[in-house]
């Protein structure tokens, strides 16, 4: 979604890998010293490394060894992002940097454009970026082994299939239940670059999310470009209420949870379902993007003031104590104060517990980039900040709140200086915070009394 794609890369952008890829690592066989390596760098968001990591399974069934260090690569896989011109450029940042480096420079050792960069440039960047060797639309990811055996030719072995028992597997995950989105916002360039809407079969995800449950995964984040519309392109139709009570049935003592829900697919047969399992996370995260109708209009999305309001009651009403996550734009052409002032309302009025801020970029292709009127950056960026400094005083204080409350928390591991962190339902992956606990084994969900609450994180015993 426009607003959901946040960079996550490291200082250098070089090394980042998921905990996805270290679990691969630690499952590569044992004779392929001799395969040509491969390493990944994933940028953007939670979706770009799901790809990583589907692309990085195909890579090792093949045989080919997967390195952490860049360095001892024969070809680097950059799965980029290009959903906002900012990410565009940290992309080609972490390609430039990749290329200076020894055997890169000279071409011996290969670099692979995957993901929503070449999706959205194609052949324009063939002629433009020769520092890499092959492009890898998110459309031909599958294609990932073909790439690399023309590039660093094949192993001469297949590698081992993943193992199921590695022991020491990260307890959560994110499984894509769908891609692609034909809305067509007009601040968004994810229909141009992932194409229309397409579901995954049910049986597809239930296997994925099998697998990482026999691997140890105890917290499954359901993600997608909207995954309120999970099932709509099957026939007969299905829907995503019907997908999560059926993982939540048969996976009882593994959390789901489910991000990225426009407004639309919020329906009540899916906060039914939302409220009646213990393992499913009373949690929704559901851009709104902005409270004035007319703005709301020109974005070609729908709601108002009112209809928001009206639909946070609704869900808070069917789901007491349910989390909420919204994301908002400021500084879309033609914004008036009067305007701006109306998503504030929303703002205070709807108190939610989290809220991701964006500024409105104009994106080439879509219909907002040559909207009349656009707002002056100055003015863009006093806004955001308005609401960010909003965001975070009705966050802090809601955080707050649950100080002596019992909250389940998931225990994930250990911060660099040795703290041990985990999850509490209400706080989803990467964007809310964390708790910490001062005894607990990682993978077991642990009750924990809230004792002290700082900005966003929680501490409990
Ligand atoms: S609904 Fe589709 S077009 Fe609209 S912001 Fe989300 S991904 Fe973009």
């Amino acid at each position: 979604m426009a607003s959901r794609c946040s960079t996550s890369t490291t200082d250098s952008g070089l090394a980042l890998m998921s905990h996805v890829d270290t679990e691969m690592l630690a499952a590569q066989s044992a004779d392929s010293s001799s395969a040509p390596a491969v390493a990944f760098i994933t940028l953007g968001c939670a979706k770009n490394e799901v790809d990583s990591a589907d692309m990085l399974s195909r890579v090792r069934e093949a045989g080919y060894r997967i390195v952490e260090d860049v360095e001892m690569a024969d070809a680097v896989i950059v799965n980029t992002c290009s959903f906002i011109q900012e990410a565009t450029e940290e992309s080609l940042n972490a390609i430039f940097e990749l290329s200076g480096l020894p055997g890169f420079d000279s071409g011996e050792r290969k670099i692979v454009v995957a993901g929503c960069m070449p999706a959205r440039y194609g052949s324009q960047l063939e002629g433009e970026l020769t520092e890499a060797s092959a492009f890898v639309p998110c459309s031909k990811e599958d294609d990932i082994v073909d790439v690399l055996t023309e590039l660093v030719g094949r192993p001469s072995a297949p590698g081992g299939i993943e193992s199921s028992c590695d022991g020491d597997v990260y307890p959560a995950a994110y499984a894509k239940i769908s891609d692609g989105c034909d809305r067509f916002c007009a601040f968004c360039a994810i229909p141009f670059i992932r194409g229309g809407y397409h579901s995954f079969p049910l049986e597809q995800i239930r296997s994925k999310v099998a697998k990482l449950v026999a691997s140890g995964v105890r917290e499954i984040t359901l993600i997608a470009q909207d995954t309120g519309r999970w099932g709509e392109d099957f026939t007969p139709r299905d829907t995503t209420a019907h997908l999560l009570s059926s993982l939540a049935e048969e996976f009882t003592t593994t959390w789901f949870r489910l991000m990225y829900i426009e407004p639309v697919g919020v329906t009540d047969e899916l906060l039914d379902v939302i409220a009646k399992y213990d393992n499913v996370c009373k949690y929704l995260d559901m851009p709104l993007q902005h409270a004035s109708a007319r703005v709301l209009k020109n974005m070609n999305r729908s709601g108002s003031l009112e209809e928001n309001l009206a639909l946070v009651a609704c869900i808070r009403a069917r789901v007491p104590g349910i989390t909420l996550r919204t994301t908002v734009m400021v500084g879309f052409p033609g914004e008036t104060e009067e305007e701006f002032q109306e998503l504030l309302t929303m703002l205070e009025e709807a108190e939610f517990d989290y809220v991701g801020a964006f500024a409105f970029s104009p994106e080439e292709g879509t219909k907002a980039a040559k909207m009349p009127d656009q707002i002056d950056e100055e003015i863009k960026a006093e806004r955001l900040q308005e609401v960010r400094d909003l965001a975070d005083a009705i966050s802090f204080a809601r955080v707050a709140t649950r100080v002596g409350t019992k909250q389940q928390v998931l225990v994930l591991g250990y911060e660099d200086d040795g703290q041990l962190y985990g999850r509490a339902m209400c706080q989803a992956p990467d964007v809310d915070g964390v708790t910490y606990l001062a005894s607990g084994e990682v993978g077991e969900v642990v009750e924990l009394q809230i004792e002290d609450a700082l900005l966003y994180e929680m501490e409990g015993v």
